[in-house]
């Protein structure tokens, strides 16, 4: 089944990748390629001299060529490398090489491929053409050795805020200086034009601990050279996995630059308390033969399918290979590079379910030796047919074959939100509350976890709880793919006033934000955003894409109830239990109305204030009765208004719930 994320790619990489050629990729004997995992491939700089290796087992020779500028400029040296151990080539550079560039050759069948940097670069010129010699410490910014990652005792505490760099600091009434920038959430103290917070100040009162930036290593959409065009895409074209994307520097030409402004971006995020996450996105390139990949072990990297074509389960004309050995130690060491030398607290995989599930317990293995605070999370579908057999497919419904791995929950997505296929169709939060919608809402309710009161049958997609505990699942409503909440509320509820819409809006996270698993919401949500209608905005404008600050006056409702929200949540750990046996026991769902999903929470169990919690999710667009049991209770959200701080007391019984709005209360 395809889903959201791989409509909006398809669409959007075919119109890019109009230039790529087709050819089929050689198939070799892959099995036959000895394996290099020694962790000296690429530059290994010194003052005296630069050691550059490369893994090309199927090559006959391999010229290094070596430039001094980072394009458009002849080659100042070339020279044939070594044959090594292992498939692999060597060259030494003598002398102190610092500020040179390089690219190689490879020659196999006959015939020279073309340059390439190589896939072990950490280091590029503008546009990712050429690899750098650097000094990698030359990038790090003041204090970096004193950085740290944000510790996270269970990831059920984290609260992901999925951003693009364009989208947050783009807007002229952003009050950011360094805008659609890495150093764009280094800025303190920012305002709107209004006089409230903005940038990093702005997420520090929204309260989130995560934030997810959409793909920021280098991919190939943007030229680099000529960003004064000021063109966006998302990136979901990855060109050189392990260097920053130039677009998002101030001076993509000069290798440095981009590497130190990444870190001082995430060193600024750490010291406002907020873990940084990539989006990663090793299912497939940007382009098939001409990829680095291919221009150095031709054919290795990919799937093909039985007749010799590259195969494509990405939808965006390839997919990689995870299971052959020197593609999964190259994921491997990949995430490992960004988590020690950016010091990275999550990663999100793009298309997860092309990886076979032997990488990513591999992921999870390795960088739990890093540090255990490192999230792990991905989509756990794919988009097309893979030769990749259904049961070593890291997806969704092998969730707990990979355990600590969070998947994305379609389920409650779809149940709040409408099926993402069927556009013009609501969910649970805009009106439509069938027993397939309720059953979904309550799969997400208790973090996809096995629990004796959900009926699985009746589940959106799934048939079985696909977590192991609740840290394995994310619950959301929106992300980048598709229309944004609001727009996707005005397609399917038209008939709703722009009031009730907006109770829709609130209902809907206050679901993913009281549910047990990880909550994620999509950046601007808050300021409820609009992306004017556009489901897949990929490569539109700024105007279409960006965050309108002035939305934080004018929907300064929304914005305080989401932060009440997170802050509820972040207080609470009744809302975020880590364990299945935990939810099992603590959490029961209640019999009530149609339309409505009713359950308590037994806080004292799990060390919460609240020693007893009820949530009512009503969504029906007209109210109900529900009946509280006997005794004290302090009500903290009813009528779509949160009330954390001064609870209103009620008595017990009859509670009349507002259509389309949840009531929290505690005793
Ligand atoms: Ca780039």
């Amino acid at each position: 089944m395809k889903k959201p994320f791989a409509l909006a790619l398809v669409a959007g990489i075919l119109t890019i990748m109009s230039c790529n050629t087709q050819n089929n990729p050689t198939v070799g004997d892959f099995a036959s390629y000895p394996t290099y995992t020694k962790g000296d491939l690429g530059l290994t700089y010194t003052l005296k001299a630069s050691t550059i290796k490369l893994w090309a087992p199927s090559a006959d020779s391999v010229r290094l060529n070596i430039y001094d500028q980072g394009a458009d400029s002849p080659a100042i040296e070339s020279v044939q490398m070594e044959r090594g151990p292992k498939g692999t080539w060597k060259a030494t550079l003598k002398g102190d090489r610092k500020g040179q560039f390089y690219t190689f050759n490879v020659f196999t069948e006959g015939r020279m491929l073309a340059e390439t940097p190589g896939v072990w670069n950490k280091a590029v010129g503008v546009n990712g053409l050429r690899a750098a010699i650097i000094d990698l410490a030359d990038t790090n910014p003041e204090g970096w050795e004193n950085d740290q990652r944000r510790e996270v005792e269970n990831y059920t505490d984290i609260v992901i805020y999925e951003m693009h760099h364009r989208d947050f600091s783009i807007s002229e009434n952003s009050g950011i200086t360094n805008k659609g920038k890495f150093l764009a959430l280094t800025e303190q103290g920012t305002r709107t034009t209004e006089g409230l917070a903005s940038g990093i100040d702005h997420l520090k009162e929204l309260g989130i601990t995560h934030v997810h930036i959409l793909p920021s290593y280098d991919y190939g959409s943007i030229d680099e050279a000529h960003l004064e065009q000021g063109n966006y895409n998302w990136g979901y074209d990855p060109k050189n996995y392990n260097v920053p994307e130039g677009g998002y520097s101030t001076d993509p030409f000069t290798p440095e630059v981009r590497i130190r402004e990444m870190k001082q971006m995430v060193q600024a995020l750490h010291k406002a308390g907020i873990g940084v996450i990539m989006d990663v996105v090793y299912n497939h390139t940007f382009v098939n033969d001409g990829s680095n990949f291919s221009l150095t072990v031709p054919g290795y990297y990919y799937r093909q399918t039985e007749e010799g074509d590259y195969s494509n389960a990405s939808g965006c004309g390839n997919e990689t290979a995870s299971e052959r050995p020197m593609v999964r130690h190259y994921i491997v060491e990949s995430v490992k590079y960004w988590a020690r030398e950016f010091h990275i607290d999550g990663f999100r995989f793009d298309l997860m379910a092309i990886h076979d599930i032997e990488t990513m317990n591999a992921v999870r293995a390795e960088l739990d030796k890093i540090s255990t605070d490192i999230f792990v999370y991905g989509e756990g579908w794919m988009a097309g047919g893979s030769p990749l057999a259904g049961e070593l497919q890291a997806s969704k419904h092998n969730g707990k074959l990979f355990p600590r791995v969070a998947v994305f929950s379609d389920d409650i997505r779809d149940g709040l939100r409408g099926e993402w296929m069927n556009a013009g169709e609501g969910g649970f939060a805009t009106g439509k509350v069938g027993e397939r919608q309720k059953e979904s809402i309550k799969f997400g309710v208790v973090g996809a976890t096995e629990h004796p009161e959900v009926d699985y049958s009746k589940v959106n997609y799934s048939s079985a709880a696909y977590a192991n505990d609740p840290v394995e699942v994310i619950n959301y409503v929106s992300c980048h793919d598709d229309e944004c909440l609001r727009d996707k509320i005005a397609t399917v509820a038209k008939d709703a006033g722009a009031e009730q819409q907006k109770r829709m809006d609130l209902l809907a996270q206050t679901v993913v934000l009281t549910s047990q698993g990880v909550p994620f919401i999509f950046c601007g949500e808050e300021l409820y955003r609009t992306k004017q209608g556009i489901r897949n905005t990929y490569n539109q404008p700024d105007e279409i894409n960006r965050i309108d600050w002035s939305h934080k006056s004018t929907h300064n409702d929304v914005f305080t109830y989401y932060r009440e929200l997170i802050r509820m949540r972040r207080s609470h750990p009744a809302f975020r239990m880590a364990t299945t046996e935990q939810v099992a026991e603590n959490l029961h769902f209640v019999e009530s109305p149609e339309g409505t999903v009713v359950y308590t929470l037994n806080g004292a169990a799990v060390g919460d204030e609240w020693s007893e919690i009820i949530v009512v999710l009503n969504g029906n667009r007209g109210g109900v009765n529900v009946a509280l049991p006997a005794g004290e209770w302090n009500i903290v959200c009813e009528d779509a208004k949160m009330n954390l701080d001064a609870p209103r007391a009620f008595a017990g019984g009859k509670f009349w719930v507002h259509g389309t709005s949840a009531l929290i209360a505690y005793r």
